[in-house]
């Protein structure tokens, strides 16, 4: 009878409207979540594509809502970005995902797993405290600065003068920085030589045109990505690959490291542990 009544509800109200409404409710909500212990990480394995071996993984925050089951991140980092929450929430996800990195390599050796990706927002960089913090994470969990890749957008690094000279500092701690959804932003270029970056992260957009016979554009941008990274000495990774077709023609255009569905979706701790261990042994 209640799913009945929601459905007539959402008929009802004009869609923009019950998005505005909806959102005021999982921001209050999403205040709870991390204390309630509703958040959780999922991990996607990041894969060496000429040795097949798994090099790192990047970490994906998940929200199992008691009553409206698990939100996808698309609909509540936007909420949690405009509400300033994305701060505490950012926060717990690096903690978080530094501290399995460093039980994995506990467990089964730091050349199992190199890396852990950690998504950041904008917001998280324009706090002032953001550089201590990753440098207080990493000291707490003893892992290499060079282990964790903070994975920004070309939008969030435009910002301005804070968010570069905090990107100038990360850089400087010895952390890795990756441009996130490259080639979907205006003036990648540019930012190229403003930035300390050290990734360059092509979007799936891009990487599903590329077997497409007919898509010449996205093929196009996918091996001037590959090109650009070798030419600049940073590292290629391709996201989204879902066939073996996209993965051989990736790793032809140069990419060394890719991650998508093809090879694993988004793991728990356990379940990627039981990969690496069956990848790292050839
Ligand atoms: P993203 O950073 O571009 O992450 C990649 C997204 O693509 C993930 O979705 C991942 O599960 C999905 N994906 C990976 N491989 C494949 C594939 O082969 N096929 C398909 N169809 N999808 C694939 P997810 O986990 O839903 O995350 C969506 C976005 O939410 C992320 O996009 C990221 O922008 C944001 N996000 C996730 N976790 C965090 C976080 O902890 N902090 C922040 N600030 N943003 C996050
Ligand atoms: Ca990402
Ligand atoms: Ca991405
Ligand atoms: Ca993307």
């Amino acid at each position: 009878a209640k799913a009945a009544g929601k459905a007539t509800w959402a008929r009802f109200e004009p869609r923009m409207r019950s998005e505005v409404v909806n959102h005021a409710r999982l921001g209050s909500e999403l205040h709870n979540a991390i204390i309630r212990h509703e958040l959780y990480l999922a991990y996607q394995p990041v894969f060496d594509l000429v040795t097949g071996r798994m090099s790192g993984a990047e970490a994906l925050v998940r929200w199992r809502h008691p009553v409206r089951g698990a939100v996808p991140p698309a609909e509540f980092i936007p909420v949690a970005e405009r509400s300033g929450l994305i701060v505490p929430l950012g926060s717990w996800v690096l903690r978080e995902a530094c501290e399995q990195l460093a039980r994995w390599q506990a467990e089964h050796g730091a050349a199992a797993i190199r890396s852990i990706n950690v998504n950041v927002a904008a917001r998280q960089l324009r706090e002032a405290g953001f550089v201590d913090e990753v440098a207080a994470v990493l000291s707490d969990t003893g892992l290499i600065p060079a282990n964790l890749v903070l994975e920004v957008t070309e939008s969030s690094v435009l910002d301005g003068r804070q968010v570069r000279d905090t990107l100038q500092a990360l850089h400087e701690l010895g952390v890795r920085l990756a441009l996130d959804d490259f080639g979907t932003g205006q003036s990648s270029l540019s930012l190229l030589r403003a930035f300390p970056v050290d990734v360059l992260k092509l979007d799936k957009s891009f990487v599903d045109g590329i077997c497409d016979g007919e898509d010449r554009g996205r093929l196009a941008v996918a091996a001037a990505v590959a090109q650009l990274a070798e030419y600049l000495d940073l590292y290629a990774v391709a996201e989204g690959i879902e066939t073996a077709a996209q993965l051989e023609r990736l790793r032809e255009m140069g990419y060394r490291l890719g991650q998508g569905y093809f090879m694993a979706k988004p793991l728990a701790p356990a379940e990627l542990a039981e990969l690496m261990v069956r990848t790292g042994r050839p």
